[in-house]
């Protein structure tokens, strides 16, 4: 018999496990820090878990290596993750943008799945029992843990990696593989909310709405998305957000957020505009975009535009009407940088990814070494990825190079 030694519980490991011990030759043991397997599962999507997204392919995930995850995502993509979940009890629902949830809507039933899978396949479960050292002993592995040390034939690393800090990421990962010689490339937080000029999003904290937003550096356009905008305390959030937040990590200094309130040219704003004032000549000008865009948003805009907003919109003059039309279609908040580590959902970079077999995931020069999950240098775009990269990498290690 051979035994295969998992470190981390959660998405990524769990998935290793399970696979490992689809091979009755297998002996798998599942080490995990934390009290209990998958507490960062239980966070994903507010409680909700967004498991996959159907549209999971290659040019959605980022890195040194950009090819890297071709392999793992064709073998065990969206609809094979989804056949596997279903084969485990889990119902689920897709909702807009290939956002796939479970039916029950909380991330509970997709962790009391696998918890009930790994109690079937016999996987030894060993919480509370964080690895502190891997050894390399000729052919095989010892893993040094705070519970004792354990002989593995087959090491797969699961740890994750930095981001949600308060949910159990840490930097385990990286410096247990390190004296292996795999090395990590710099690590940014991602899918984070961006802190800007802070008047501007403070006055509006808690207004949700939807926005084209571009990031730029100077002329540069570094990144561009569309989807809700969340205001903030410190700053903007929400999916729109988390999706130009990688470039804003490491974008450098001196960037800025363009915002789109409405869809809208701007010939087309004015024309919407003209028509307003014409249709109701004494509404007060603060006013003008009540029912166009959220009502503290609107008035604020109005304000930015340098509108004076107790005239009457008859009296609104064609620069003002110009300096509305700029503020709704682009809107200039300077970002100062993004939150840290405890506030992201992913870890952009990692372990370089070309250390290992894009096909296997086994390391290039430490064989019978494996590593999956968010601590290789693979980030993904906000809605699913992250967690199908997790399934999709635990399942191709657990093959063991098969
Ligand atoms: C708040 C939040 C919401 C998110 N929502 C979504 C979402 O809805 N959809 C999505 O696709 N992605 C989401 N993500 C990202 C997703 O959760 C991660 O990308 C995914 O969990 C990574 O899986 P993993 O197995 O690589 O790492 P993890 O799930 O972090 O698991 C690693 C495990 O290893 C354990 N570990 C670490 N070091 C050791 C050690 N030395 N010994 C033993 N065990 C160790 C950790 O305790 C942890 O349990 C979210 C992330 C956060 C923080």
């Amino acid at each position: 018999m051979k035994t295969v030694v998992v470190i981390g519980g959660g998405a990524s490991g769990i998935l290793a496990a399970l696979t490992a011990a689809e091979r009755t030759e297998n002996r798998v043991v599942l080490l995990e820090r934390q009290q209990r397997l998958g507490r960062k599962l239980l966070a994903t999507g507010n409680g909700r878990c967004n498991l996959t997204n159907t549209a999971a392919a290659p040019e959605r995930y980022h890195g040194a290596e950009a090819a890297f995850v071709r392999p793992a995502l064709e073998a065990f993509g969206p609809a094979e993750t989804l056949d596997y979940f279903h084969s485990l009890g889990l119902l689920t629902v897709e909702e807009y943008g290939g956002r796939v949830y479970p039916l029950s809507n909380s991330s509970n039933s997709v962790l009391d799945v696998l918890r009930f899978a790994l109690d079937r396949a016999g996987v030894e479960q060993r919480c509370a029992c964080p690895a502190r050292e891997i050894r390399r002993n000729g052919g095989t592995y010892t893993v040094v843990t705070e519970q004792g040390s354990l002989e593995a034939d087959a090491l797969i690393v699961a740890c994750g990696g930095c981001a949600g800090a308060k949910l159990g990421g840490v930097t385990d990962g990286y410096s247990l593989l390190k004296p292996l010689g795999h090395k990590r490339t710099n690590l940014y937080p991602a899918l984070v909310q961006l802190l800007t000029a802070p008047e501007f999003p403070r006055a509006l904290k808690g207004v949700r709405c939807p926005a084209s937003l571009r990031l730029t550096a100077g002329k540069i356009l570094l990144a561009e998305s569309e989807g809700e905008l969340q205001f903030t305390e410190t700053g903007v959030s929400g999916p729109a957000v988390f999706d130009l937040s990688r470039a804003a990590a490491t974008g450098g200094e001196g960037l800025t957020l363009r915002i789109a309130f409405l869809p809208q040219t701007e010939a087309e704003l004015r024309e919407l505009l003209l028509s307003r004032c014409a249709r109701f000549p004494d509404l007060e000008c603060g006013e003008i975009l009540t029912g166009m865009v959220h009502n503290r948003l609107g008035r604020m805009l109005v304000r930015e535009a340098g509108l004076s907003a107790a005239r009457p919109l008859k009296a609104l003059r064609e620069q003002e009407l110009g300096a509305l039309v700029r503020v709704l279609r682009d809107f200039p908040l300077p970002v100062r940088g993004t939150e840290d580590f405890d506030h992201a959902q992913v870890t952009a970079g990692g372990i370089r990814a070309s250390g290992f077999n894009p096909e296997t995931l086994e390391s290039w020069f430490m064989p019978g070494l494996f590593v999956c999950g968010e601590l290789l240098d693979v980030d993904g775009d906000c809605g699913g990825f992250n967690l199908q990269w997790a399934w999709s990498s635990g399942r191709l290690a657990g093959r063991l190079g098969r």
